[in-house]
């Protein structure tokens, strides 16, 4: 027998307390590094162009979209719409 197989199977098994752990933070944290990194790369060099910079606008676009007014021309459509008399 492998011991190392024999361990891995023995922390499988009795690990299972280990699933119920939470481990939610370490992706919020690499979100919020993520979010600083690209926010940095922005500031500091402005819209280059570079992948990074996508990124930054794909996420800025969902992160600021409740702020998002609602667009000119529906609002105008919704003005023009003749109101049933
Ligand atoms: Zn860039």
């Amino acid at each position: 027998m492998i011991p190392e197989l024999n361990n891995m199977t023995t922390k499988l098994q009795g690990g299972s307390n280990l699933l119920r752990v939470p481990e939610p933070a370490d992706e919020n944290d690499v979100l919020r590094e993520q979010l600083e990194y690209l926010i940095a790369h922005v500031s500091e060099q402005g819209i280059c162009g570079c992948p990074d910079c996508e990124r930054y606008l794909r996420v800025r676009s969902v992160l600021l979209e409740i702020f998002s007014e609602p667009e000119p021309t529906r609002a105008q459509q919704l003005a023009a719409m003749p109101m049933a008399a």
